[in-house]
This record gives structure tokens, sequence and C-alpha cells, in this order.
């Protein structure tokens, strides 16, 4: 067991733990299977921040590219041998530091690429670029045929900049679950663009997580190169209908707090109500008199409805900034004031406590 760092104080909770074990498993069967398929792997680091300890586990299963949505993160993986994807299209003013820290960007925009162009032709490093084509997910990407090719002659044109691929992205904000077709349409628009250019696009981008399905299902993966996991290998699930992978482990990371009070109460009370403290008009259902426990976490550690406790006959009734209230009465002789309790954080949950200063990284 190994602590991220010296607190300067005893506080060891609340703690995210993180199995390295399970999550090696993950990344060897969801490679495996991508390999399989003939698809390079691009494995996502922006869940645990480009943790260095995490992302070492995937160069260690032969995961050449590492992508992360930011700067900030690549640079924390700055020592680690692999190829480095920046997710988010750079900034215009972090071009430079994405030629420095990337060497690859997703784009939308020729005017990005233009900027990459400018810094990389400076720092006499060519910098490859994916332009993101919107195939009705509605977040990032161009959206007409037309754009692309426009965008994609432009970005041909400019020195120290390769177009290396086209990439699209699903299941982030309109919900949308890529399909063969969507695969179909992305390396079409990429014949049209070697067709204008006459530069050859050497990688389709197909998606993320939930593309996985494709191959689970056996589909047809010929028309896209390369997929960009981070949840699969986190969750061992794909993201389009949830459906487990098989052969991977669904619980690479706990987090745990510690009770610091336990106390039998009323359920409700009656009186003159206004708010929680977030602004909200609480419900609380009356079930008598109730053994409930404090833990020490709140919404300042993580977004307390991403948690499901692991001992399930608990259940959370709510919290605030720095308080997670529990009804514990189903169990309430197995719990002492001072115990901790776990619980499974979801995706939500890993982002804000992978981030948080306030919690305790252990890996194990
Ligand atoms: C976050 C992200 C991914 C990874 O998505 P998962 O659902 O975690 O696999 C891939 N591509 C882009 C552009 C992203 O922002």
């Amino acid at each position: 067991m190994q602590l991220s760092r010296e607190l300067p104080f005893h506080s060891m909770y609340p703690s995210l733990h993180i199995n390295l074990q399970n999550l090696s498993r993950n990344v060897q069967v969801i490679k495996n299977l991508l390999d399989g398929a003939g698809i390079e792997t691009v494995a996502v680091t922006k869940a645990f921040c480009g943790d260095p300890v995490l992302a070492k586990v995937f160069v260690d299963h032969g995961v050449t590219t590492l992508a992360d949505s930011r700067l900030y993160n690549l640079e924390r993986m700055a020592d680690i041998p692999a190829r480095k994807m920046l997710l988010r299209s750079p900034a215009l003013n972090e071009a430079e530091d994405a030629v420095r820290l990337a060497d690859v960007s997703l784009v939308s925009h020729s005017e990005v690429a233009a900027a990459l162009s400018r810094y990389a032709t400076g720092q006499k490093k060519t910098h490859s670029v994916i332009l993101m084509v919107d195939l009705g997910d509605l977040r990032e990407g161009v959206f007409c045929r037309e754009t692309a090719i426009e965008t994609a002659r432009e970005i041909t044109k400019l020195p120290y900049v390769t177009l290396e691929g086209l990439g699209a992205n699903f299941c982030c904000f309109n919900g949308l679950i890529p399909s063969f077709k969507d695969m179909i349409t992305l390396s079409r628009l990429a014949s049209d663009i070697t067709a204008v250019t006459g530069v050859p696009i050497k990688t389709i981008s197909g998606g993320n997580s939930s593309n996985v399905h494709l191959l689970m299902d056996g589909q047809n993966t010929n028309h896209f190169t390369q997929l960009r996991i981070g949840d699969a290998f986190l969750f061992g699930r794909e993201t389009a209908y949830g459906a487990d992978i098989p052969g991977t482990i669904n619980n690479c990371f706990t987090l745990r707090a510690e009770i610091i009070e336990k106390q039998k109460k009323p359920s409700v009370f009656a009186g003159n109500r206004g708010t929680d403290g977030f602004g909200n008009q609480p419900t609380l259902e009356d079930r008598g008199n109730r053994w409930k426990a404090l833990c020490a976490i709140g919404r300042q550690d993580v977004p307390l409805e991403t948690l499901t406790p692991c001992d399930n006959r608990i259940s959370i009734l709510g919290g605030s900034s720095d308080h997670l209230i529990l009804d514990i009465d189903e169990c309430a002789d197995d719990y002492a004031l001072g115990d901790t309790l776990d619980f499974s954080p979801g995706y939500g949950g890993i982002l804000s406590a992978m981030a948080s200063p306030y919690v305790q990284r252990v890996y194990q």
C-alpha cells in the first residue's frame, strides 16, 4: 500500500483506494479486444488527472498513446514514454504548450491548426492533428461534409502540421450511440479528403468507450482504426448500453470515509422549514426514529449522487459541503464511531476525488 503524499496532518480519510491489479486486468482484456479487431488503443487519462502511477499501468500493457483533455495532466505524464494526445481542442492561447506537451491534437478549426503550425515551426517539431467531425452528438467537431473537406484542405497546407486523421465522439452531449453506419461515413469522408488534397488519411479515430459495443457484437470494424478509451478501463463496461465487458472487473476504485457521529434520530422534523445549504427544498420521508451516521466527506470532495455504499443495508440520505448523512438502521450494531465506510464512486466521483486536495489517494 502506497500513499500518494504525506499530508501535514494525520487525516487518513477520505481516501480513494485504487486497485492497480484490477485496473491492470481491465487494460489487458480491453486492449486484447481492440488488438483482435485491428483497432489501436488510445488510453484516456483525464478521469484520473493523468496520475503517472495509473498511466504507467497502460504503458506496461503496450499502450503507446496516452490522451488527456488538459495540458496540466499531459505535463504530469511528460516523463512517461508514450505518444501524447490532447483530446480537447487547444485554446488559441494554449497552442504553444500544446506543441510542447502533445504530439497530436484533436481540432475543429483550421485557425487552431494554424496556431499549432506557427509554434511547431518555431520548435521545429512536427505536430499531428485529427480533425473532429460531429456526427450528431453535438459537442465538438465540424458538422457538414463541405466544412470538413475545406478545413482539411487548409490544414494540409500548413508547415510542420500533419493531418493524421479524422475523429468523431459519441455519448458525451446528445447521447448519440455510434453505429457501423457512422464509421462508414467517417471513412468515406477520409477518402473524399484524400481525393481533394492528395494527402493520405492514416487514422480514423472512431470514438470512445461507447464504440466498444461494435467490437463486442463482432461487427465489421474495417472502417475505423483507433478508439480513445477511458471509462471502459475504469469500470469494465461499454458505455452505449452499459454492458459489462467479459473478463473485466468493475471495482478498481473505492472511496473510504470515517464515521464522525452515530445517533438515533427522527427521519423528519416539523417546523418552519426553508432550504438546504444548496438552495433545495428538502423532501424527507417519515420512517420513524432511525440510526443515522455522519461521515466526514461532502460535496467539496465528491458529488455525493455518484456514491453507492458498499454495504447495501446502508442508504445515503443526503449531504452538505462536508457531511454525508446515512441511514444505517439495518446494520447499526455493526458500525461504531470511528469506523470507516466504503463507497463505490461513479465516473464523476473518481473525476472529483482524483482532483481533490482533501482526498488521500492510496495505491494498492
Ligand atoms: C473523454 C473523451 C474520450 C474518452 O471517453 P470515455 O467515455 O471515457 O471512453 C474520448 N475522446 C474524447 C474527445 C474525450 O473527450
